[in-house]
């Protein structure tokens, strides 16, 4: 049977797009003029970064070169800083396309966690302190300022 796209439109309330509108907060790493990285409020290990295009893109098959081309510079940066504070070097870059792989959000997305793909904690499962996200998210923005 085809697997015809039964891609999800892109949705303008998504939270993420809430989050570039300055609609809601986010525990901000990094911003420039194509893309914002901040810590995941669910992660599946201490450090989860992710990292979103300013494009309306549900998944990789929407993202246009020049924010594909930005979003792997802004995941340097953060999988740099994130080595430097967590002193490790394993970092795991993972990213979802479309429900049936477990998307959630559909905004297209990078996830950046520093831990291995045999430890890795539940998906989008447990909501952790903001007051240590927010700590978090500013020792990894001041390695990347320095
Ligand atoms: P996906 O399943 O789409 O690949 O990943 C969505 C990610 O967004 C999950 O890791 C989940 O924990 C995270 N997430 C969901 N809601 C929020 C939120 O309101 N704020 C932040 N910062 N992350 C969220």
């Amino acid at each position: 049977m085809s697997q015809a796209n039964q891609q999800t439109a892109y949705d303008d309330n998504n939270i993420f797009a809430k989050m570039l509108n300055g609609d809601i907060p986010c525990h901000k790493v990094y911003e420039d003029d194509k893309t914002l990285a901040f810590m995941d409020i669910m992660p599946q290990a201490e450090g989860h970064v992710l990292v979103i295009p300013k494009q309306k893109a549900v998944d990789l098959s929407d993202l246009e070169p020049e924010y594909a081309a930005a979003i792997l510079m802004t995941s340097k940066k953060i999988m740099q800083a994130q080595r430097q504070v967590f002193e490790r070097d394993g970092i795991v870059q993972m990213q979802l396309n479309g429900a049936q792989a477990g998307q959630t959000v559909f905004h297209y997305h990078v996830h950046l966690i520093p831990s291995s793909i045999h430890e890795l904690g539940r998906h989008a499962a447990i909501e952790v302190d903001h007051e240590k996200l927010a700590e978090t998210a500013k020792q990894l923005a001041a390695v990347i300022e320095a």
